[in-house]
């Protein structure tokens, strides 16, 4: 696939053609409701349409890493699964145009994609809805070659035209590094929730964080923390973890940085295994003792929801 075979992600037939009057709310002040200036008719449409899908997703967060082979798509898929296990609504989202590694660690190879009066419909895994540039290709071994403008108005698409519904987290899976994919999901979702930063424990990937972090700063998302992963190898025998490299890089990095640190996830055969084979490791292997350091990681990312339960319920905590 090259820049001039733009994939068929046109929604011709769907909701085109039809006014697209933002209902999530009827906030006058929403930046959706008047038109900017310098704005055309089409523009405005275009962002009253997105805002009215990004009003009914609740929390989005953006999954980032310095370095690419850190276990940043490995964190996102099972971040998603383990939110959906913990009963909520979730989308996933790959916005890695260039290495969509999603749909094969869900074993999601081959599908499709189809649409509906709504809009495009996300492929959807035992409730959880996954939207991949994966879903695309013809072939899975098809190179995308696409510029900065493109790939922004892809992210728009994703956003904009697939029928996500109601949805308590949307994770974002972005290619390593800080370009044109995580800035364009930084300046289409205001505001997003904030981002989780991927590394391993070595300090050549440890110092691609802090770029990480800087970029996450000047964009003013909230980083709600660091994972360190391939931390020390988990024996499949016994559990037991036993140090290979250097760690604790990630956890020292995000004290020096002042956020917060989510925890260690070892190296796992396992984890390895459920990638290749095209399940979500922590479904499977529930039992294991990463898993259940997965479910820690996420336990701050569960509370967004469990905060602004409570706070609807009038259970305010002033601990
Ligand atoms: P990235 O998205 O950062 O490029 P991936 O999530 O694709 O990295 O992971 C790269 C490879 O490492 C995958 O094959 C994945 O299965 C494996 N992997 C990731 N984390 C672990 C882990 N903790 N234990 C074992 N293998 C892992």
């Amino acid at each position: 696939m090259n820049e001039r075979t733009h994939p068929s992600i046109a929604t011709e037939g769907t909701a085109q053609g039809k006014p697209s009057t933002c209902q999530s709310c009827k906030d006058t002040a929403c930046s959706a409701s008047n038109r900017r200036e310098g704005e055309n008719e089409k523009e405005f449409e275009d962002r009253r349409k997105l805002q009215s899908r990004l009003c009914r997703i609740r929390h989005k967060i953006l999954v980032m890493s310095g370095k690419g082979g850190v276990g940043k798509s490995t964190m996102a898929v099972n971040l998603a699964v383990s939110l959906m296990l913990a009963g909520k609504r979730v989308g996933l989202m790959d916005v890695d145009i260039h290495g969509p590694s999603v749909p094969t660690m869900l074993g999601l190879e081959g599908e499709k994609l189809h649409s509906d009066d709504d809009g495009l419909l996300p492929v959807e895994l035992r409730g959880l809805k996954v939207m991949s540039i994966g879903f695309m290709l013809k072939h899975q071994d098809d190179a995308v070659i696409w510029r900065g403008p493109l790939k922004m108005q892809v992210i728009k698409q994703f956003l904009k035209d697939v029928s996500w519904g109601e949805l308590d987290y949307l994770i974002i899976d972005s290619p390593p590094g800080t370009g044109d994919e995580p800035l364009s999901v930084c300046q289409l979702i205001e505001p997003l929730s904030g981002a989780v930063v991927v590394t391993t424990p070595q300090k050549v990937s440890a110092v691609d964080v802090r770029k990480s972090i800087t970029f996450c700063r000047h964009l003013h998302v909230p980083v709600l923390g660091v994972v360190e992963n391939m931390s020390g190898f988990a024996c499949p025998k016994c559990g037991e973890v036993t140090p290979i490299f250097r760690s604790g890089g990630g956890k020292a990095l995000a004290y020096e940085m002042g956020v917060p640190f989510l925890g260690s996830l070892p190296i796992d055969p396992q984890i390895a295994e459920a990638c290749d084979a095209g399940r979500a490791f922590i479904h499977h292997y529930q039992s294991s003792p990463s898993a259940a350091i997965l479910r820690e990681i996420i336990q701050p990312i569960l509370k967004l929801s469990a905060t602004e339960e409570a706070a609807g319920a009038g259970i305010v905590s002033h601990s």
